[in-house]
């Protein structure tokens, strides 16, 4: 039995053995088309056709390890393209050169393929970045008021972090460290002394081998201690009271440097094989990819794959690379998406016509996928900053009120589709306006934020978080019924009216107020509505409650 690979790495091995496999039949191919247009019984599409199978030899060979044989499919292309349309005069002239060209291929293709398997894997020699080590989401704690401990343990599982106190350093030492903790929050003044906390970190190194990142926590906000906690390699120092949504910020950032969403990259290109090849390098950094043999299916695929790039072949059968990304880029939602052009052309003038109707970057095949990894890396990175600035709320980094929108329809829409069901939430921080004018208007900001986290955290990945305006949330909730969605709001409002948030003089709490509406049966505007009315029913009703829509 044959085992099914797995990893992109063996996946690209299998591949490279396929290409070798049918690598015979294009030359064959190749060879027909050719005796063809030498014997005169070819049409001028003949011609045409041979060209354009050299050029994706030439393109797609050196990524599977026949390099010469793509350089000589190169020259006979060029030499063919010039000397068409085929006239007897101009055949002459390239005939031997061409001949000569192809049969080498065959040649170079028979002793190859013996080798392909033996080589070593200096196409794939690419780092591949170790997946991360899953440290979950748990931190710990140790502070020697054990108080403090179970409250500041509290507050930080509102959030979605699992927790393990401690209230002394020997406990914490023997652990148990399997899972690692994402990060460790120590008290910088126990019992030991003023700067014992510093100690407690420096001993873990010694002990475990490694030591996670250190946030220390404070009553005393001096300079000597502040040093000392940089010294011992402290990430963060919070003065106690501490303000929980900097805490978790903090441990979001922490945590997130572990998970960043991976990019999505759409690859455009009619080469099955060689858009694999692609797809794998791409997979064996971290990368997510979508492979589009049919150019023109690609609209659909923007919208639901939403890619952070298209990586696009130049020349394909149905169209051009070039006039497909300016059709892109008519689309006002496209308009910046990246857009980089992969082709064997190597006439710089096109190159420039490529870029000139949008393209971003243009990389010649056969590309080294180290250079293909970095350039769409950069890319897909910028991208990435680009569309945080033009659809997130910036006090909160959630989606700001009109791609929330958005996504709802799509959401509905899809709903529509499937015949499944959706939710839609509308959250209101209750008396809000007292929070300001009690506390001042950067402690309401924070009380938004705090919200903002545990909304995310709380919420599943394909949940759609948004931020209203003011004090309003919205949530799409996919595949989600009313009685689920009231669950998870319900749950989530106990959490919230459980923080603390911290102000100048001490501590105080917040609520919300939710209303749920679900689809089917009404349409978009209507749910809104129904939302609306049920988050109203919900603050007449005595505020803290979720209310779900009655039709
Ligand atoms: P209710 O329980 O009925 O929702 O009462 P409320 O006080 O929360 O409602 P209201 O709509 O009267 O007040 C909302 C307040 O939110 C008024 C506005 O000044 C304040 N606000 C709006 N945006 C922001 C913001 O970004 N930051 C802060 N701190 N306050 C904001
Ligand atoms: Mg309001
Ligand atoms: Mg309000």
């Amino acid at each position: 039995m044959v085992d099914t690979p797995t990893s992109p790495q063996e996946k690209l091995k299998a591949l490279r053995e396929h290409f070798a496999r049918i690598l015979p039949e294009q030359i064959a191919r190749c060879r027909e088309l050719w005796t063809a247009v030498m014997d005169g019984s070819a049409t001028e599409d003949t011609g045409k056709e041979l060209v354009r199978n050299l050029h994706t030899l030439a393109g797609s060979a050196p990524s599977f390890g026949f390099a010469m044989l793509g350089k000589i499919s190169q020259r006979a292309e060029i030499t063919l393209k010039a000397a068409l349309p085929c006239s007897h005069e101009t055949l002459e002239r390239v005939k031997g050169d061409i001949s000569d060209c192809i049969s080498e291929m065959k040649r170079l293709c028979e002793v190859q393929a013996e080798q392909v398997e033996e080589r070593s894997d200096d196409l794939l020699a690419l780092t591949v970045v170790q997946s991360m080590q899953s440290w979950g989401r748990l931190v710990f704690i140790l502070d020697d008021d054990p108080l403090f401990c179970k409250k500041l343990g509290e507050q930080i599982r509102c959030f979605g972090y699992e927790t393990r106190e401690f209230t002394s350093r020997t406990d914490m030492l023997e652990g148990p460290w399997d899972p690692f903790p994402v990060a460790i929050i120590i008290d910088m003044i126990m019992q030991e002394g003023d700067f014992s906390g510093a100690e407690a970190a420096s001993t873990i190194e010694e002990h475990i081998g490694k030591c996670p990142p250190v946030i220390f926590v404070s009553r005393n906000s001096c300079i000597e201690a502040r040093l000392e906690a940089v010294k011992a390699g402290g990430e963060a120092y919070f003065c106690k009271p501490v303000s929980i949504s900097d805490m978790v910020d903090c441990l979001d950032r922490l945590a997130s440097e572990h998970q960043i969403d991976p990019y999505r990259i759409l690859i455009v290109d009619d080469d099955v094989e060689l858009s694999t090849f692609y797809s794998l390098t791409l997979q064996q950094q971290g990368m997510e990819t979508r492979v589009l043999n049919q150019p023109l299916q690609v609209v659909e695929h923007l919208v639901d794959y939403k890619p952070d790039l298209i990586l696009m072949d130049m020349y394909m059968p149905e169209c051009n690379g070039y006039e497909l990304a300016k059709a892109i880029r008519q689309m006002e939602s496209y308009f910046s998406i990246p857009i980089v052009f992969l082709s064997s052309e190597t006439c710089v003038k096109r190159q420039l016509v490529a870029m000139q109707m949008g393209g971003d970057d243009f990389l010649t095949k056969p590309i080294q996928p180290d250079h293909l990894v970095s350039s769409v890396t950069i890319r897909a990175e910028r991208m990435r900053v680009i569309r945080n600035l033009m659809e997130r709320d910036s006090l909160t980094g959630l989606y700001n009120r009109s791609i929330c929108e958005d996504q709802l329809e799509q959401a509905a829409m899809r709903a529509r589709r499937s015949g499944g069901n959706m939710a839609f939430a509308m959250i209101d921080i209750d008396t809000f306006k007292k929070i300001n004018d009690t506390y001042g208007h950067p402690t309401g900001d924070r009380v938004i934020v705090t919200l903002a986290r545990l909304l995310q955290q709380r919420l599943r990945k394909t949940d759609i978080v948004g931020r209203f305006g003011g004090e309003e949330f919205a949530v799409v909730l996919p595949d989600t019924d009313l009685d689920a969605a009231r669950e998870v709001l319900d749950n989530i409002r106990q959490s919230f009216s459980q923080v603390r948030h911290a102000y100048a003089k001490g501590e105080f709490s917040a609520t919300f107020s939710c209303g749920i509406a679900a689809y089917p049966p009404t349409n978009i505007s209507t749910l809104c509505d129904a939302a609306d009315e049920a988050l109203y029913r919900a603050k007449e009703h005595g505020r803290n409650r979720v209310d779900v829509a009655t039709k």
